[in-house]
């Protein structure tokens, strides 16, 4: 075996949601091959785990993450001043470099904070997976399609997606790249640009990543301009299917509840990011109810202002609670389901990572409940849910490939790549005539 990881207590987030204590696991091939008491023989690697928590790799269902250069740039603004003032003016200033620093960094903060797979939607995405690559991350990536500047704007950004689909989808088995089809959201693209990108998605057999009612504003438009909420847009047009992960879904009545569950959409809710710009509450505790997939997701790095998956598993967990008035509305494992197996489904990878299977790819994250803030050990789950935080993860595993291990860095280079993003930023900053925006 390549890599053995012993006696530790495995949370597997499997369907039996079996918690194993003092148990081991076997990789090779990138792939979990055992799960046992006991392992005989010897690993080229071992790994003891005394006293810690082995976990699936959590997985981020919604982010753009070379916004990490964006990070405390523009913050308790409304989305629509906060995207037409502040985000959008600087990022027609972007360049390739801009976006390989910022997702650079974006890697090493989900390595270091236990995130093994992202779900990522930004420009450049040659430049997302050149930083992908390097970290030896898994990322599935879309390139953003949108049309508000007229039907020529739509038609380049389609070809740059369909550049990004030809590159990397299928060209080997073990990629850890995966390209979904992008468009923005039903407001910034035309009827015509979502049916493309759907056929687009369907030529290519992968999946569609859109933001659909974020805002009651958003509801609001669709209305006066369609006649219908976005869902019920969204489904006229005959856009939705189950390859749709739709982020946000925050305002939606019973008939749109309805019809994501008849279409077997996905919702990545973003919690942080919903709080941060007051655009509200998604019905979370009725999704699951009427048993649609929920996966969670960070947000890009503007709105949040980090990719912390274990501040947005517990902000989940306790947003719902308050927002309803009952504390068992939503429990500490459905959360931690949120971030792991039902993320991996919204993205089309449950039989390959999201939990700890025989068979599955080996994407693991062991947290370190040697800290006092995870003392003493009454439940694991508990712990990881409401106690945790990223910085408790100790080693970061994703297809058999150690890029982590106790704290240690073992694919980037942490201060130059740090050095990178604030040398990179102040370059973007400064090119969009906002030098101020910089405090060094
Ligand atoms: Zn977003």
């Amino acid at each position: 075996m390549d890599i053995i990881i012993r006696n530790a207590i495995l949370v597997t987030m499997d369907d039996r949601h079996r918690i194993l204590k003092n148990f081991s696991m076997g990789i090779e091939g990138g792939r979990i091959v055992e799960i046992s008491e006991k392992i005989k023989g010897e690993a080229d690697f071992e790994i003891s785990a005394e006293g810690r928590v082995v976990l699936p790799g959590l997985i981020n269902a919604h982010t753009h993450l070379a916004m990490t250069l964006f990070r405390g740039s523009a913050d308790d603004l409304p989305l629509m001043e906060w995207l037409t003032q502040e985000i959008w003016p600087v990022e027609a200033h972007l360049e390739a470099k801009d976006v390989y620093a910022g997702s650079l960094l974006g890697c090493l903060e989900m390595i270091r904070s236990g995130t093994t797979t992202f779900n990522d939607m930004y420009y450049y995405l040659d430049e997302v997976a050149k930083s992908v690559g390097e970290a030896g991350i898994r990322g599935v990536l879309s390139f953003p399609l949108l049309d508000v500047a007229g039907e020529e704007q739509g038609e380049k950004l389609l070809g740059k997606a369909k550049e990004g689909l030809k590159r990397y989808n299928g060209i080997e088995r073990d990629s850890k790249i995966i390209v979904f089809v992008g468009p923005h959201s039903p407001y910034t693209c035309s009827e015509r640009l979502l049916i493309q990108a759907k056929v687009l998605a369907e030529e290519h057999n992968t999946g569609l990543h859109i933001h659909v009612s974020e805002t009651m504003t958003e509801v609001k438009n669709s209305l006066d301009t369609h006649g219908l909420r976005p869902f019920e847009y969204l489904e006229k047009i005959g856009f939705l299917g189950e390859n749709v992960l739709a982020a946000h879904g925050v305002h939606v009545n019973k008939a749109e509840m309805d019809l994501i569950k008849m279409r077997g959409v996905s919702i990545a809710h973003s919690p942080v990011s919903n709080m941060k710009l007051a655009s509200g509450i998604a019905p979370v505790p009725e999704y699951i109810k009427n048993g649609i997939n929920v996966a969670l997701g960070t947000d890009g790095c503007a709105s949040n202002n980090n990719l912390d998956m274990f501040e947005e598993i517990k902000i989940s967990a306790l947003l719902h609670k308050i927002a309803s008035g009952d504390p068992s509305v939503l429990k500490a494992y459905s959360a931690l389901e949120m971030a792991t197996i039902n993320a991996a489904r919204a993205l089309g990878l449950e039989k390959e990572t999201g939990s700890l299977e025989i068979g599955k790819r080996a994407d693991i994250i062991i947290v370190d409940f040697q800290n006092p803030n995870l003392k003493p050990l009454s439940n694991p789950v508990s712990h990881l849910v409401y106690s945790a935080r990223g910085c408790d993860v100790s080693t970061t595993i994703v297809n058999g490939d150690v890029l982590m291990l106790d704290g240690e860095l073992r694919t980037l280079d942490e201060n130059r790549v740090m050095k990178f993003a604030e040398e990179q930023a102040g370059d973007l900053f400064a090119r969009a005539g906002k030098e101020d925006k910089l405090f060094s």
